[in-house]
């Protein structure tokens, strides 16, 4: 008889475990410092505590409207009027179990089987399988370093009448770079050309060092009610493992994004839901957390900078991107992060691993920011010294 494990799909069977998961997982087997996975180290805001311990001790345990709490979406929708000016409805925020739930929902929603979608690389690495998951066919258009824009000529050649949507990342994970608006303008004159979906992951809106408030394509002529915007609480308040997101898009397109959401988590715990509220409607809380990491981007960017590491310039997320050629480092990105974790003690997550389609770069890997200043001082110590071993 057959093992029966070989009886499940081989999707699964044959398939790696995420990048993010690998060097987490290499970090914690050897005590080495983990710049890979983006989260920080630091706990949530001390008010976000507060209000969660607060709900907990007071309010229900038991499932919320499968759509989120109302509080919640409400809140949502007020803190985009004020930060981004976005004029929203409650009705057409969904509550999800993170981004990444609200990614798959929005998939799942929108694909139907032999639908192709454009999706840019490098990408997010669970955008691919959930379209394939959906029945869709992933149509890769690479972004190149280093500046990593739109190219329009190369977005129409990869779009086909069986085009049914656009992924969009912006600011772009792992880059760090932002979407000009002349990018955003073309994008959205995309969609509307060819009648695409723009499933929009905005996750890292506010995680932005350039002092530009952030700008949605959801928010641009013509495309609200094709665009479905993804946030996340763990990204605005540096909580990754709450796992609070959200979908939003016009009431009814919310309204069937909520029946793919309703048979995946259904809904979020309530608890969590009660603080993000809190937290939104509060003002300064987000831009203290994003305060607090321009200064530890700071300590990392300099580091990296004084000893002689080229960085790729980037204006947003948690992360900074090597040039490992550049940086007179002569390893391909896989075999930098995963000799760095065993030979100098730092966790990273190459660029490659992060791409699909051809021609990867393979000389660039992204390190994390968000951690306490003396273990980025630590850690860029024991890149540098490891370097200089190397040309030794
Ligand atoms: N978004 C996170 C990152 O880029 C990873 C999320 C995850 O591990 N699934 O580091």
């Amino acid at each position: 008889m057959t093992d029966p494990a070989q009886r499940l799909s081989p999707v699964y069977r044959d398939m790696p475990l995420t990048i993010f998961e690998q060097m987490s997982g290499l970090a914690r087997a050897t005590g080495a410092i983990n710049l890979g996975q983006g989260f920080p180290d630091d706990p949530p805001p001390p008010a976000l505590l507060a209000a969660l311990a607060q709900a907990s001790a007071e309010k229900s345990h038991q499932y919320p409207p499968m759509a989120g709490l109302p509080e919640l979406r409400r809140a949502v929708a007020g803190f985009y009027a004020r930060s981004q000016g976005l004029d929203l409805s409650p009705e057409g925020v969904i509550v999800t179990s993170g981004a990444t739930e609200a990614v798959a929902s929005a998939i799942l929603a929108v694909v139907a089987p032999g639908d192709e979608v454009v999706l840019f690389s490098p990408a997010y690495d669970a955008y691919a399988p959930m379209v394939r998951r959906a029945g869709g066919v992933p149509v890769f258009v690479p972004l190149r370093p280093p500046h990593w824009q739109y190219d329009r000529t190369v977005i129409e050649a990869a779009i086909s009448p069986r085009t049914r949507a656009i992924i969009v990342n912006d600011p772009l994970n792992p880059a760090g770079t932002v979407a000009s608006a002349d990018e955003l303008a073309m994008l959205a004159q995309i969609c509307i050309g060819h009648d695409l979906i723009a499933i929009c992951d905005e996750v890292w809106e506010n995680v932005r060092f350039d002092d530009r408030a952030h700008r949605s394509l959801l928010a641009l002529p013509g495309m609200a009610d094709r665009a479905i915007k993804i946030g996340s609480a763990g990204k605005i308040f540096g909580a990754t493992g709450w796992k609070v997101g959200w979908l939003i898009a016009a009431p009814a397109m919310a309204a069937v994004l909520g029946r793919a959401h309703q048979f995946l988590t259904f809904t979020t715990p309530p608890m969590l839901q009660w603080a993000v509220a809190e937290g939104l409607d509060t003002p300064g809380i987000a831009e203290a957390c994003t305060a607090r990491w321009a200064q530890t981007r700071t300590v990392l960017l300099e580091g990296l900078a004084s000893e002689g590491f080229a960085l790729l310039a980037s204006a947003a997320t948690w992360f900074t991107c090597i040039d490992l050629a550049a940086s007179g480092i002569a390893l391909d990105d896989r075999t930098f992060s995963e000799r760095a974790v065993y030979e100098a003690g730092v966790a990273s997550i190459p660029l490659s691993a992060l791409w699909e389609g051809d021609d990867s770069p393979d000389g660039i890997i992204r390190l994390c920011h968000c951690k306490p200043e003396a273990m980025l001082t630590d850690a860029v110590t024991r890149l540098a010294r490891w370097r200089d071993q190397l040309l030794a």
